[in-house]
Formats: C-alpha cells, sequence, structure tokens
C-alpha cells in the first residue's frame, strides 16, 4: 500500500515506526531481533532510514526489503541527494521497485560532520524538492506506478533556513513536486506542530501532515540528537532529565512518560497519525503503545 492510500479516508490514525541502518554487520544481529517485535506491535508501515554515506545504505533497502517480503509489513525506503548522481539515483529507485517496495521518504540529506553548508554532487541535486521532481519525472518516463513519497517538515523550522516563512515556502516545493505526505522533524512541545501545521494550511499546502515523536532513551543520546536536529527540550522536561543525569532506565520512564502525553494530546487533535522515531528499540514503544 503507498502513502496517499493510508491517509485517503481519515479513518483511524496511521502508526509508524522508524529504523535505523546499523554501522556494522555486528550491529545487524540485535535489530533482526528487533525488527519481528515491531511488527508484533502493528503499526501501519516501517520506514528504513539512509546512511549519510557508506556501508549502511546498502542495508537500507536489504532491512526494507526483510519487512517487507519476509514479515509483509508494508514499509517505506529512506533516500537522500547525499553523494548521488541522478544515474545512481535511478540505479537505487529501480532496485527498490524491484524489492516491491512502493514508498520513498525523500531527503536532502545533512552536510557532511564539520560542513556547513551542503554541496549537492557532481550530477545530483541540492534539494528534496528536486529528488521528488527526478522521482516523479522517472516514473511517468517510464510508465511506472506512482511511488508513494513522504518529504521532511520541521515545526520549529528547518536548522539551516532564515525563517520560518522561507522554510514553508520551500516545504510547498516538495508538495508541488509530487510528495503525498509530510513527516515532521521531532518536536518535544506539541504547540510547535500545532502552529506548523496551521501556518503550512496557510501557505496552501494540503497534504497529511504526520508528527514525528522520539521517545528519550538516554540524557546523553538526547542532548547530541537535538544539537543536531535543532529541535528544543521544553524547560520543564529539561529539569526532569537533569534529575535522571547518567541513569538511562530513569531518563527513558521520564521520556516515555513525555512519548504519551504528547501522543494522547495529538490524537485528541485528530491527527492524521504518528511517526515514531523507535531508536532500534522495542521495549520503550511497546509500553507506549500499549498505553495508547
Ligand atoms: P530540503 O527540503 O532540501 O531542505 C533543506 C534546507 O534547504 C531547508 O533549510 C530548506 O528551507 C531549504 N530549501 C529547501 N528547498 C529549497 C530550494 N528549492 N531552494 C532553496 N532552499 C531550499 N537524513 C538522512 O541522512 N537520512 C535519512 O534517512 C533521514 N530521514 C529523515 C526523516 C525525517 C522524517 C526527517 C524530518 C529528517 C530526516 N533526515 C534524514 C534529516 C534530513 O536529511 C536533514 O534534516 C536535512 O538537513 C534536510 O533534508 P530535507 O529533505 O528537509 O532538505
Amino acid at each position: 500500500m503507498r502513502f496517499p492510500e493510508y491517509f485517503k479516508d481519515g479513518g483511524k490514525p496511521i502508526i509508524s515506526f522508524e529504523i535505523f541502518p546499523p554501522k556494522t554487520d555486528k550491529g545487524m544481529e540485535p535489530l533482526l531481533e528487533i525488527i519481528p517485535e515491531l511488527v508484533a506491535l502493528g503499526p501501519d508501515y516501517i520506514t528504513v532510514t539512509y546512511g549519510a554515506m557508506g556501508s549502511t545504505q546498502h542495508r537500507t533497502l536489504e532491512i526494507a526489503s526483510l519487512i517487507k517480503n519476509v514479515y509483509k509489513m508494508e514499509t517505506a525506503c529512506h533516500l537522500t541527494c547525499v553523494g548521488a548522481s541522478r544515474n545512481e539515483l535511478d540505479e537505487i529507485l529501480r532496485r527498490i521497485s524491484e524489492s516491491s517496495i512502493r514508498n520513498i521518504v525523500a531527503l536532502r540529506g545533512d552536510p557532511p560532520q564539520g560542513d556547513k553548508t551542503f554541496i549537492p554532487p557532481p550530477d545530483g541535486y541540492a534539494h528534496a524538492n528536486q529528488l521528488v521532481d527526478h522521482i516523479r519525472r522517472l516514473e511517468s518516463e517510464k510508465g511506472q506506478e506512482p511511488f508513494g513519497i513522504a518529504v521532511a517538515g520541521y515545526p520549529e523550522k528547518h536548522i539551516e533556513a532564515p525563517s520560518m516563512e522561507i522554510d514553508i515556502a520551500n516545504l510547498k516545493r516538495k508538495v508541488e513536486a509530487g510528495s503525498d505526505i509530510i513527516i515532521t522533524q521531532l518536536f518535544f512541545d506539541n504547540k510547535f506542530f500545532f502552529n506548523f501545521v496551521e501556518r503550512a494550511r496557510t501557505a496552501g499546502i494540503t497534504v497529511p501532515i504526520i508528527p514525528g515523536l522520539m521517545p528519550i532513551l538516554s540524557v546523553k543520546q538526547i542532548k547530541r540528537i537535538t544539537s543536531m536536529c535543532g529541535s528544543s527540550i521544553p524547560h520543564e522536561l529539561q529539569l526532569e532529565l537533569e534529575s535522571a543525569a547518567d541513569d538511562d532506565e530513569k531518563a527513558s520512564e521520564i521520556g516515555i512518560r513525555q512519548c504519551i502525553r504528547q501522543a494522547r494530546e495529538l490524537l485528541q487533535h485528530g491527527v492524521s497519525g504518528i511517526h515514531f522515531y523507535v531508536l532500534n528499540k522495542s521495549t520503550h514503544i511497546h509500553k507506549i503503545i500499549k498505553a495508547l
């Protein structure tokens, strides 16, 4: 099933999980144990991220294919513009299609560590709207059934964007290029999401906007992630997390409570779905899904 089909009726909220490919073969072992546990929780689909460079990229397709073809669960491959020429993108898209995967999360990707700006690869793309456009053009040239395409949205503004207005205008380009849904960056205060949706609707963006929630697993980890993606931690949550310090179990309990609180409020507001960044673990998401 493709993204637009999930959201066309506006029925029950669509629940999705996001996992990432491990860096090493050894790292695959725990993930292979966790995938059936995640599948058993019954999300509508699971997406698999695309590593910045190198070895994890082929694992995106390997893992997504396993979810789709062995566990018979719907999935999406993330795909970025990083390091790929147009011909290479065509080759990756061909392999995704051959694996019967019908959905893509289309992204630009981050600049390599240490670089402030994103330098497009030779004969490649500078922005996600160009990647979406490329996918749509290729489909129509080949007469293929279209992929379901999701793109990223940023309730607290993308870290490089000079203003929210400009970021929303750029988001609109991605939708106009042919994306079906928007999945947001993680946030810990629902107000950012509600404001973002309002601004997007005012700008004429009509596709479903799916909030992305990340349950905190450790204080160190969430500080690293938020410093990279620009999401803020509200003061009260910050204080709670300080009381956990290096105690990951306590941090995870705080994270689960926070995630349930946010998810309940979002569901009460009638969101079309929730995308959980599950960080390749199952215990915490099991508790969250059970509570919801
Ligand atoms: P873009 O939409 O290209 O936006 C990047 C910046 O450029 C923004 O500031 C935007 O305002 C501006 N901009 C956009 N279009 C234009 C334009 N046409 N002209 C001028 N300016 C423009 N990263 C990975 O490496 N792998 C993943 O699998 C991955 N998955 C993600 C999933 C989700 C749901 C989210 C929210 C993020 C994900 N990321 C992933 C991170 C993402 O790659 C980074 O946030 C990246 O910095 C921006 O990607 P983008 O697709 O939003 O880029």
